[in-house]
């Protein structure tokens, strides 16, 4: 029995077309390299090569959490109502979880994530404070119906995750068992051979967070982010950083200055000749109870949704209606003079600035030299704007970076949230009952070989780490006679009897198409056997992943690509 796989077996059914419903690079890699299949909205098949795939960052994340000292186990799909209930979600999750009815009507979810599934596994039997920590993952597949599923298996209904759920005795081993995971999980992205930052999720102070995202850096994520050589890196929701501003133009005196249609920062700053970031930008909003409020943020900045609405509640930005009804004026909004009823708020940013260049609050019309406390007074200063590129990494002082990022995996202290809400406790040393503090921790193993894809990819196909790769060798037999096919046989026996991963192509089908298929799928390494090679003792080797070629004398083929493939296996 050869110990390789032969092209002409495997099921991997590829398309000739881009499919025009794959908008990302890897969804359209993975549908036209016959490894993947739409079953249905965010419902995928993974075929023979993706399953290959998957299996090995299933065994990457494995190693790493047997190694932080995690067990694995096995907890059921189908979760029962109650448990939701006891913890608030059955309600509070919405349509996204899925639920069904037994035939008795009793009602269950298709787990989403598994807290509430987990401590009700350990409470009342696990009691000790002797026991703990313990710290218990399992690989399985999640449902979500997400709003709009997309991207293939990026955002998909039903999708594998690893999820681990520790439990402590006190905060500082929670913190420990966090640590551990945190590692574990940078590890586990660069096995995979991902380009990843963790990412600050919660506002929480440097140094003590309580909430990473590992992010692989990828245009096509759907997280804004900003990050520094230092290693500093934060949601440009969550980040809190120090913008630059300048003084507007003048001495300080207040002065009214006639500005005809300039209504746009652009304009503004090219009519003083000053920059972006000496403008101030009014954005007039109403409240989450209805009331009118004018933020004031650097001109050269972004009104941050996301953190306004921790603040406003859920508020909406103002209608020309809305405007003239609170009595201000498009384009020419500011801090000065605002209409009775309208409350200001500003940039925390801004508080230093003495000279502010802004709407007068009357058509046509702007101030220089505007001052806080002397002109103006806000509600609060608030941080109110995104990070963006070039501001001041709060960390090392240097300029940020931005970023996209696709959010692979996420740990988080949940402390006593869920062992609360259960009842969930153990007995301390003093005898006394405690509920455990716990994290939990998820690894979405589909996304992470898909942002895999995303990451290692040309126009010819996709490029797999060795690490990861669904074959790490693919030998072409370009011709079937007995003068080449005896010689690309014994290649790949001698390979997989080396212990590489190796796939022959035996198909009767023309090198061009050999050639283009090896590369659309990815292998890290190709064996090219011919005629011309043949008849002069050499196979041509092909790095998929610098596209280098070099030639090989037949006889040392076999343990050069083992070889190389041995040092690139991580
Ligand atoms: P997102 O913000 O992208 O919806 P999430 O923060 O809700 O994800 P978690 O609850 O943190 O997701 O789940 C852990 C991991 O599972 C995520 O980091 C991600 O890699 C993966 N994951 C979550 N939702 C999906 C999905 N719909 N399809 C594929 N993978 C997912
Ligand atoms: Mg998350």
């Amino acid at each position: 029995m050869a110990g390789y796989m032969l092209m002409s077996r495997l099921y991997a059914p590829t398309l000739k077309e881009d499919p025009a419903e794959a908008e990302l690079a890897s969804h359209r890699l993975l549908l036209r390299a016959g490894m993947i299949r739409k079953t249905a909205s965010g419902v995928y098949s993974y075929l023979p090569l993706a399953w290959r795939s998957i299996a090995k960052v299933e065994r990457i994340v494995r190693e790493e959490m047997d190694a932080a000292g995690a067990q694995e186990v096995m907890l059921p799909i189908l979760t029962p109502a109650e448990l939701w209930e006891e913890s608030g979600r059955w309600d509070l999750y919405g349509p996204e979880l899925m639920r069904i009815r037994d035939r008795h009507e009793r009602e269950f979810a298709l787990g989403p994530t598994h807290e509430e599934t987990i401590t009700d596994l350990v409470r009342g039997e696990l009691r000790s404070y002797r026991q703990l920590p313990v710290n218990l993952y399992q690989i399985q597949t999640k449902f979500r119906d997400e709003r709009r599923p997309r991207f293939g298996l990026m955002r998909g209904r039903e999708f594998v995750m690893k999820d681990a759920y520790s439990f402590d005795a006190d905060a500082e081993g929670m913190q420990r068992s966090y640590d551990l995971m945190k590692d574990a999980y940078a590890r586990i992205c660069e096995r995979c051979g991902l380009e990843a930052v963790p990412v600050v999720a919660d506002s929480g102070q440097i140094g003590g967070d309580t909430s990473v995202e590992f992010m692989a850096l990828a245009e096509a994520g759907e997280a804004a982010i900003v990050h520094c050589d230092c290693g500093y890196a934060a949601d440009e929701e969550a980040a809190r950083v120090g913008v630059t501003v300048s003084e507007g133009p003048g001495d300080g005196t207040l002065e009214r200055v006639a500005t005809p249609g300039l209504a746009s920062i652009e304009d503004v700053s090219a009519f003083f000749g000053v920059p972006g970031n000496a403008c101030r930008k009014s954005i007039a909003i109403i409240d989450g109870e209805g009331r009118p409020v004018v933020c004031i943020i650097p001109g050269d900045h972004e009104f941050n949704e996301v953190k306004a609405a921790k603040v406003f509640g859920d508020f909406h930005m103002m209608s020309d209606e809305e405007l003239e009804g609170a009595g201000l004026v498009k384009g020419f909004i500011g801090p000065v003079g605002l209409p009775e009823g309208v409350a200001l708020f500003c940039d925390i940013s801004l508080k230093d600035s003495e000279r502010w260049l802004v709407g007068a609050n009357e058509r046509d019309f702007h101030l220089t030299g505007a001052r806080p406390g002397r002109d103006f007074q806000p509600v609060d200063w608030l941080d109110l704007t995104s990070a963006k590129a070039g501001d001041a990494c709060p960390v090392c002082h240097e300029p940020l970076k931005e970023a996209r990022g696709i959010e692979v995996s996420q740990v988080f202290q949940l402390g006593t949230k869920y062992s609360e809400a259960l009842h969930a406790t153990f007995l301390d040393a003093d005898g006394k009952e405690r509920p455990f503090q716990m994290g939990c921790y998820g690894v979405g193993v589909t996304r992470t070989y898909a942002a895999i894809v995303e990451q290692h990819n040309d126009e010819n196909g996709i490029i797999w780490p060795v690490s990861v790769a669904p074959y790490e060798v693919s030998v072409l037999a370009l011709d079937l006679n007995d003068e080449v096919w005896p010689i690309a046989e014994r290649i790949a026996a001698g390979l997989a009897e080396a212990g590489v991963e190796t796939l022959l192509d035996d198909r009767k089908e023309r090198p061009g198409v050999k050639f283009a298929e090896a590369d659309l799928m990815g292998f890290p390494y190709q064996v090219v056997v011919g005629r011309r090679g043949v008849r002069n003792g050499i196979a041509e080797l092909k790095d998929r992943s610098t596209g280098e070629r070099s030639e090989v004398p037949l006889e040392s083929v076999v343990s050069l690509v083992a070889e190389l493939v041995r040092e690139r296996r991580r």
